[in-house]
């Protein structure tokens, strides 16, 4: 059955499968924010809970080893409406067609912006002595190795500007999404549940 995309207000988009809608909004409509109208609020015990779920699992990540340093990844599960009632005002794209949330913070401010959500000691962690563990969120500017690299190829004319890991990879943010995840059992059970993932790179 062919899918029509309900952000383009100017044109009727027809798309054969929903991967090929998905693809379109992605292209099309990847600064889309606004909140779905079924999201319910939630007590506030239970946001505290879920700041203190996230903080505990950051914390766990937040490594006193050089082997550490680098990508990070967690999970932990939990509902739509506690995730919009917790990240709703520092959404950068709703997915209409995916159902998911995308938040991602950096620059200068994400810590103070990041730390006004949690209320909490959220990102560096203290082995004492002097030694802190921390999240990357931002890197001056005189030391990103990828903009002084792409400098020296800038002055050389004849080759080519290469793609540069840090931007395969980004170490200098924080992306929080949610979206739904499961699978199906061969007679066609759905096991589903909301998933939140947050990943950061630890400096
Ligand atoms: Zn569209």
């Amino acid at each position: 059955m062919a899918k029509k995309c309900y952000l383009s207000y100017h044109e009727i988009d027809r798309f054969k499968n929903h991967a090929g809608l998905q693809r379109h909004e992605t292209s099309k409509h990847s600064t889309y924010n606004l909140l779905p109208n079924h999201i319910q609020q939630i007590p506030e015990s239970e946001l505290c809970h879920l700041k203190d779920a996230i903080i505990k699992e950051l914390q766990k990540r937040l490594k006193n080893h050089h082997r550490a340093v680098g990508k990070q990844v967690f999970s932990l599960h939990c509902s739509e409406n506690a995730f919009v009632g917790l990240f709703g005002a520092y959404i950068t794209r709703y997915s209409l067609c995916g159902s998911f949330y995308i938040c991602s913070f950096k620059g200068e401010n994400a810590i103070e912006i990041i730390e006004s959500i949690f209320n909490n000691n959220w990102y560096k962690r203290n082995y004492g002595n002097g030694q802190l563990s921390f999240v990357r969120l931002y890197i001056p500017e005189e030391q990103d190795i990828s903009k002084i690299d792409n400098k020296k190829q800038c002055s050389n004319k004849n080759s080519k500007p290469k793609k540069y890991k840090s931007k395969l990879f980004p170490n200098n943010k924080m992306i929080i999404e949610w979206r739904i995840t499961g699978f199906k059992d061969k007679a066609n059970y759905e096991y589903r549940a909301g998933m939140l993932q947050i990943r950061f790179f630890l400096d």
